[in-house]
């Protein structure tokens, strides 16, 4: 049984949403399989095309209101406002689902791309990840425009389509942008779909809710070993194989800095009046002519080694680095294997790029016959830092603060700032938006989001989506009219 209700308030707003309604147009997105391949190539551009028919059709005021370019096989929605003065905000999302795990399809209850809506679940591949989101968007613009609102700052919709892979979709709009020379108040993009235990943080049994204002890098960096072959029986200078394990191993061995970076501190600024668990509790603990921030500079470093000694929170304090694909070993024992390669994962920390982490690599591997290479297509230096401190994430912060409550105290959830380890579409706007907020209002439990989430059985309640469109039309009336 879902139980993420019990955080939500105001749920009587907006009384005439039809809850019913809602989830059938959702389920009708989630029924068409804009699944994106590893590839350009692989991927079925029609269901993008029927996706868009479908938005057409569903939500009819928003696209004759607002002027609609594709950028290739994104959506550009512009709805302009009547004050120029004012910068455009903008609501961000991708239209592509991951693919199904193959050899699980029968594994979901109600198919993945069946569209099917029961009594209270609405079930299908993006149900959380993220077409509820997109789907809600233009849900809370269309309701707004349907009930005559006139908007006085401009509106973006900008729905990508291919963040589970290449990202070029988002990347393209965010040049589109910039060439136009726009600057963006702030941004909403996805968040983690969920009100978070701060366990992890040393807060445990306190609930919030993430908001990612930052990204951490991503390089793949490909070793590669070339040989001829040959005989087993004479290995004379070693083996390709062999000297590729040494390569990864030098390069898994490799510490990098564990270090406190702004969005952590960030991060650790708002829980710290929250913290019960040691040692973090002593070290957040400020002197009595200090914030909670100064108490977090103070001690940034025994911060980062508390953060660092946990599984959750370690990948938040340093660049990691995970080998992860090897190819090319001999299929028989007394064979020596050709040329092989290898791909090395890293996921940098801000502050490191995708040319810090090769030039380290070829540093340590500068003895061994290794070509080191990225793979640029795929790699990302982390992103900008967003601000906290503006418009943007006050009047989130505001919002959400009045649909997310804590059951106990009836006290908002705190909205917490910080950075995910994964990547994401927002990055590509850092050039025209110095507030990227990667935040969701459609959430669900932990364990929902857990299993369905590029998993089986991907779903969100009724309930939790009502609410997710709720949040987003308050939104929108906060900083639109
Ligand atoms: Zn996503």
């Amino acid at each position: 049984m879902a139980e993420v209700w019990r955080y939500f308030a105001h749920e009587d707003d907006y009384p005439d949403l039809d809850e019913a309604a809602l989830a059938g147009r959702l389920a009708a997105a989630l029924a068409v399989p804009t699944v994106d391949g590893p590839t350009r190539e692989g991927t079925d551009w029609v269901a993008f095309d029927a996706l868009e028919a479908l938005f057409r059709a569903q939500y009819p005021y928003v696209f004759a209101a607002g002027t609609v370019e594709r950028v290739d096989h994104s959506l550009l929605i512009t709805l302009a406002g009547s004050d120029m003065s004012l910068d455009p905000m903008l609501l961000m999302g991708h239209m592509d689902v991951v693919p199904v795990v193959p050899g699980t399809e029968a594994d979901w209850t109600h198919g993945a791309f069946s569209g099917f809506v029961d009594d209270e679940y609405i079930w299908g591949r993006g149900a959380l990840d993220m077409t509820d989101q997109v789907v809600g968007d233009l849900e809370a613009v269309e309701y707004l425009l349907a009930h005559g609102a006139r908007l006085r700052r401009t509106l973006v919709l900008a729905l990508g389509q291919d963040e589970e892979t290449l990202q070029s979709g988002a990347r393209a709009m965010g040049r589109v942008l910039a060439e136009r020379g726009v600057h963006l108040a702030f941004l909403v993009d996805e968040g983690d779909y969920e009100v978070a235990d701060l366990a992890p943080y040393g807060a445990p049994g306190v609930c919030g809710m993430r908001v990612a204002v930052a990204e951490k890098g991503y390089a793949d960096v490909v070793l590669t070993v070339r040989s001829a072959g040959g005989h087993s029986s004479n290995p004379f200078g070693g083996t390709s194989l062999g000297i590729l394990a040494e390569a990864i191993a030098r390069l898994a061995r490799d510490e990098w800095p564990v270090e406190l970076t702004e969005p952590v501190r960030q991060t650790m600024t708002a829980v710290a009046p929250f913290v019960s668990v040691e040692p973090l509790r002593t070290l957040l603990k400020p002197e009595p002519d200090q914030t909670w921030r100064d108490a977090v500079d103070a001690h940034a470093d025994g911060v980062a080694r508390a953060l660092a000694a946990r599984r959750e929170t370690y990948p938040l304090v340093t660049t990691t680095v995970a080998p992860t694909m090897i190819r090319g070993g001999s299929a028989q024992a007394n064979v020596m294997p050709q040329d092989m390669t290898a791909v090395v994962n890293y996921r940098m920390l801000p502050g490191v790029t995708c040319e810090d982490v090769l030039a380290r690599a070829r540093g340590l591997l500068a003895d061994l016959p290794v070509e080191v290479s990225l793979r640029t297509e795929v790699s990302n230096s982390p992103s900008a830092v967003s601000r906290t401190d503006g418009w943007g994430f006050s009047v989130v912060e505001r919002v959400a603060g009045r649909y997310f409550r804590d059951p106990g105290t009836g006290q908002a959830l705190p909205l917490v700032p910080g950075i995910v380890v994964g990547a994401s579409d927002a990055q590509m706007y850092d050039g025209v938006c110095d507030a990227c907020l990667r935040f969701s209002a459609f959430v669900a439990d932990a364990d929902e989001v857990a299993r369905g989430v590029h998993g089986t059985n991907e779903r969100i309640t009724r309930r939790a989506y009502a609410q997710g469109v709720r949040f987003t039309i308050r939104l929108l009336e906060e900083c639109l009219l």
